[in-house]
């Protein structure tokens, strides 16, 4: 068996941040619209900090409007339905993006329902989960929607093919299942309290790992010639690098991975890259949508 290929998110990435910025520039000179993300973040939590900076970046960087909200860690939960409230009457704010996690106090899937449905570019709300489950028009969650977008590209006709989704968040793991679906995959859910989970690893032509386990999905896992897509994001301990360094993995070992798959998705560089550039699309999509302009096929 050949080495596997790398799946390049870096690169896709950057060209559907392309297609994004040329539909902006179109949708600006004929209808006058600037389509515009608001950005709300609670508290001080580093890795959402450096989250929220490259997004507020990259939505400037397509020539779109960029609302950033940064709110004190005690900001009381009727403060921040407050702004919500006024975001979703501001005609300028076409996709409105509450960074994860809360603070404690603050009830996540109250605020999340409080965002309109076709403002919620994170494809969280209630309606826009119902709406993607019975094949409706709905605003996908990025990181998944990503994933499907790599391995069409990749794959072509997903028709078919046996995939295996380990893990079940509603952020990554139910959505990418629903997404599988509706490219008529035969699709299985996978979790903590799966039995013989290698086994059922290994029946799949797709494996998407969203575990948060670093490099748990060993090479014998793999169905030789699968499809890996490595959703995880994991710091551990790099004293090869030296002292108090560390490193990013996944939920793959993709050392032994790649001498099994046909293809996979690196950590860093594979599946992260997207999830922002699939931001930037939902929100074209969701200001055509609020426009009643015909959306972009990007
Ligand atoms: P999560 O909410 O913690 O869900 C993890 C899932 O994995 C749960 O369904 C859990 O099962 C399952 N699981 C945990 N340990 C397991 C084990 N030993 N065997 C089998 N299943 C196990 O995580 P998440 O938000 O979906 O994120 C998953 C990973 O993706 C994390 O590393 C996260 O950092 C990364 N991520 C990356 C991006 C990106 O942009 N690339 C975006 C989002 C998340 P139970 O339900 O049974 O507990």
């Amino acid at each position: 068996m050949s080495i596997a290929k790398r799946i390049d998110g870096k690169a896709f990435a950057a060209g559907l941040r392309r297609r994004v910025a040329t539909e902006i520039e179109h949708i600006k000179k004929s209808y006058n619209l600037t389509p515009g993300l608001a950005v709300v973040l609670v508290g001080e939590d580093p890795a959402s900090q450096v989250y929220v900076r490259n997004k507020s970046q990259q939505t400037l960087e397509v020539g779109m409007a960029s609302f950033e909200h940064r709110l004190d860690t005690q900001t009381p939960e009727a403060d921040l339905l407050v702004l919500i409230d006024r975001l979703n009457n501001d005609d300028a704010v076409h996709g409105i993006l509450v960074q994860l996690p809360l603070p404690d106090h603050i009830n996540e899937h109250k605020v999340l329902s409080a965002i309109n449905p076709e403002k919620d570019v994170d494809g969280f709300h209630l309606i826009n989960v119902g709406r993607l489950w019975t094949g409706a028009d709905a605003l996908v969650p990025c990181t998944p929607y990503g994933c499907i977008l790599m391995l069409k590209e990749h794959l072509g006709d997903l028709t078919g093919k046996r995939a295996l989704v380990l893990g079940r968040s509603n952020i990554v793991g139910k959505p990418m299942a629903a997404l599988l679906l509706q490219e008529s995959c035969t699709v299985s859910i996978a979790h903590s309290r799966t039995i013989d989970l290698p086994t059922r690893c290994r029946e799949a032509d797709i494996l998407v790992a969203a575990v948060g386990r670093p490099m748990m999905v060993q090479g014998d896992w793999i169905k030789p010639g699968a499809v890996v897509i490595d959703v995880g994001i994991n710091r551990v301990d790099a004293p090869e690098r030296g002292e108090g360094k560390t490193r990013l993995v996944g939920d793959v070992d993709f050392a032994q991975a790649e001498q099994v798959a046909s293809a996979i998705t690196p950590v860093p560089g594979g599946v992260g890259p997207m999830t922002i550039a699939c931001l930037l699309r939902n929100t074209v999509v969701a200001a055509c949508r609020q426009a009643n302009i015909q959306s972009p096929k990007i």
